[in-house]
């Protein structure tokens, strides 16, 4: 299903998984004596640490107010709070 995300803090549209314990891998495609600029990345394992707001970060909780941490759960978050948009 597609999300029509809207933040009860601040009304941003866009929502975003935050992961934890996570091997990344980028292509270097440029580098300078202070800082590298990427290419692709790709990511590897890691732990869903929780969904927020992409605009403030407000983060997206359950009944008892604990970080939500598993897709069943936001999938049903979503669903109660009219997120959802039937294709
Ligand atoms: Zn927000």
């Amino acid at each position: 299903m597609k999300i029509k995300f809207n933040c009860p803090a601040c009304d941003y549209d866009r929502m975003e998984e935050i992961l934890s314990d996570v091997t990344q891998a980028s292509v270097i495609v440029e580098v300078e004596p202070d800082c590298a600029e990427y290419g692709e990345h790709s990511t590897d394992g890691g732990v869903i640490d929780r969904f927020q707001c992409v605009g403030c970060g407000w983060p997206i909780l359950d009944d008892l107010n604990s970080e939500i941490t598993t897709y069943e759960e936001l999938y049903k978050w979503l669903e109660s709070n009219d997120m959802l948009i039937e294709e």
